[in-house]
C-alpha cells in the first residue's frame, strides 16, 4: 500500500514538473544536444525584414523567438537572399528550420511542417483606379505578379489555374511591376501587401480585396529532425491569444512620428490598417458583408468622412461625355495653420471645413477630399457660371464661419466639361483657375474660361 502511495505521489510530482513541457526523453535529449541552424529571408516585411539596426526582425521572427524561449532552443539564424535559397538549404540540410511558410505537400520529401501558429488572408493589390475585387475568380485571365513559390503563389495556383501568374523574386518586385502598370494585380498575404504599400510609397496602389483562402503560417523543418517538429507542435498550441495579439499589434502599428510625413500618405496608411483591423474584427462575419464593408471603407476619407480621391475619380470617369462643372477648393495658408496651431488643430479645421461643404451640398452635387486641404465639388449638368454662384456662396459661408481657432478662407478654381471634354483637361483647367485665385490674393473664385490664355 505504502509503496503504491509513494509511487502515485512521485508520479504526480513528475507530471507536475513536466506539465509545462511534456517532452519525451528523446525530445529533451534532442534539445540538449542540438544546435539549430535557422534560415530566413529578410525580404518579406513585416514577416521577416531588416529593422533600422540592420537586424532580422518581423512577425515570424517574433514567433520564432517566443518559441525558442519557451522551448529553450539553442539556435542561430542565417539570412538567405531569397526564398528558393531557403528551400535548397533545408533540402540539403545545411539549414534546419525556417519560420514563415505554409504547408506544401510537394516539400514533404525533404521537410516537415509544424502546426500553424497564425493565419493571414491572401490580399489583392491593384492600381488605385481599379474596381473592388470581391473574390479570387475575378483575377482569372489577368496577369498577377507574385513572389515565386511563395505560399500565396502555391495556394492560388492550385485553386485558380486560369490566373496568368508572373513569378518574381519577391513581393516588392511584384509591386514595382504593378506600379509601372506592367501587370494587373499582385497577391500576397494581407499584412505584407499593406506594409509594402504604406511603407514603400506605392501611392498609386491599393488593396482591392482579399481571398477567402488563408495562408496558415507554419515552421518548416528538415525531414530528419522529427523531434524538433514534435517539440515545436507542443509549444505552438501553448501560445496564448494574448501573446499572438501582442506580436501582431506590434507590427501592424505604423509608427508615423519617426518619419517625415505627408498627410496624404498617412491617410492611405491608416485606411490599410483599418482594413486589417476590420478583417480581424469581422473575421467571423459573413464574408459578403465584410467585403461590402471594405468596399465602402475604401471610398471614404477617414478624416473628413467625405468621398476620397479614388471615389471622386471613379465618379468623374462615369461623367465622361456629359456636361458638368468642377469647383476645386483649396484652403488658404493652411500650412500656416498647422505651423502655428499644430496638426491636431489643422485636422479639426479640415473636419469642420468638410462638414460645411457637406451641409451646403445641393442637388446634383458631389464633394470629395481631393488631397490634403483640397476638395473637389462636381456639379452635374451645370455650367461654369452656375458653379461660380455656388462657389461664391461657399466662399462667403467659410469666411464668415467661426472656426474657433482662427479665421479661415479658401480659394476656388472652376472649370466646365461638355460631352467632348477630356476629364484630365477639365481638371487641369480647374487647377489653373485655382492657381490664379491664389496668385491674385486668395479668398476668391476664378472661372477657367475667364482666364486669357
Ligand atoms: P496656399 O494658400 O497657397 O494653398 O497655402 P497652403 O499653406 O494652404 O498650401 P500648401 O500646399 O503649401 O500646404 C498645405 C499643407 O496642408 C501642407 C500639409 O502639411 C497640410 N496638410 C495636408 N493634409 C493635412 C491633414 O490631413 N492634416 C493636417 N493637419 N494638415 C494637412
Ligand atoms: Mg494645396
Ligand atoms: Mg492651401
Amino acid at each position: 500500500m505504502i509503496i503504491k502511495k509513494i509511487l502515485l505521489i512521485t508520479l504526480f510530482i513528475f507530471s507536475y514538473l513536466n506539465a509545462d513541457t511534456n517532452l519525451t526523453a528523446k525530445e529533451e535529449a534532442f534539445l540538449r544536444n542540438t544546435n539549430i541552424n535557422a534560415i530566413s529571408t529578410a525580404t518579406w516585411a513585416p514577416l521577416n525584414m531588416y529593422n533600422d539596426k540592420k537586424q532580422l526582425s518581423g512577425i515570424c521572427i517574433d514567433f520564432w523567438e517566443l518559441l525558442k524561449k519557451k522551448a529553450n532552443i539553442k539556435s542561430q539564424t542565417i539570412i538567405a537572399k531569397d526564398w528558393n535559397t531557403v528551400l535548397s538549404n533545408i533540402e540539403n540540410k545545411s539549414a534546419d528550420i525556417t519560420f514563415g511558410t505554409s504547408f506544401d505537400s510537394k516539400k514533404l520529401s525533404y521537410a516537415n511542417f509544424t502546426t500553424s501558429y497564425i493565419s493571414f488572408p491572401i490580399a489583392f493589390a491593384t492600381l488605385h483606379d481599379e474596381r473592388f475585387i470581391p473574390n479570387s475568380s475575378y483575377l482569372e485571365g489577368k496577369t498577377v505578379a507574385v513572389g515565386e513559390n511563395y505560399s500565396s503563389h502555391i495556394i492560388m495556383k492550385k485553386n485558380f489555374p486560369k490566373i496568368n501568374f508572373v513569378p518574381v523574386k519577391n513581393t516588392e518586385e511584384a509591386l514595382k511591376l504593378l506600379s509601372a502598370e506592367k501587370v494587373d494585380a499582385v497577391i500576397d498575404i494581407l499584412p505584407v501587401i499593406a506594409h509594402l504599400i504604406s511603407h514603400k510609397g506605392y501611392y498609386n496602389l491599393k488593396i482591392s480585396g482579399t481571398s477567402k483562402h488563408e495562408v496558415n503560417m507554419t515552421l518548416m523543418i528538415r525531414k530528419d529532425y522529427k523531434e524538433l517538429k514534435s517539440i515545436l507542435d507542443k509549444y505552438i498550441i501553448k501560445i496564448t491569444a494574448m501573446e499572438k495579439e501582442a506580436i501582431i499589434k506590434e507590427w501592424l502599428t505604423v509608427k508615423f512620428d519617426k518619419r517625415i510625413i505627408d498627410y496624404k500618405y498617412i491617410f492611405q496608411a491608416l485606411i490599410l490598417i483599418f482594413i486589417i483591423v476590420l478583417f480581424y474584427t469581422f473575421k467571423k462575419m459573413d464574408l459578403k458583408k465584410y467585403n461590402e464593408k471594405i468596399e465602402k471603407l475604401s471610398k471614404i476619407d477617414s478624416l473628413t468622412n467625405l468621398n476620397n480621391r479614388q471615389a471622386i475619380d471613379s465618379k468623374l470617369t462615369k461623367l465622361k461625355g456629359k456636361r458638368f462643372s468642377l469647383v476645386l477648393i483649396d484652403i488658404d495658408h493652411f500650412k500656416e495653420i498647422n505651423d502655428i496651431y499644430g496638426h491636431k488643430s489643422g485636422d479639426e479645421i479640415l473636419i469642420e471645413f468638410a462638414n460645411i461643404l457637406k451641409t451646403n451640398l445641393k442637388k446634383n452635387q458631389d464633394i470629395g477630399r481631393w488631397g490634403g486641404e483640397e476638395f473637389l465639388l462636381i456639379y452635374e449638368g451645370q455650367t461654369e457660371s452656375q458653379a461660380a454662384i455656388i462657389a461664391n456662396d461657399l466662399k462667403y459661408i467659410i469666411e464668415n464661419h467661426d472656426f474657433k481657432i482662427r479665421k479661415v478662407t479658401a480659394s476656388f478654381g472652376i472649370s466646365e466639361a461638355n460631352k467632348d471634354s477630356d476629364i484630365k483637361n477639365v481638371l487641369a483647367n480647374a487647377d489653373n483657375a485655382l492657381y490664379k485665385a491664389k496668385e491674385r490674393g486668395r479668398n476668391q473664385v476664378i472661372i477657367s474660361s475667364n482666364l486669357i490664355s
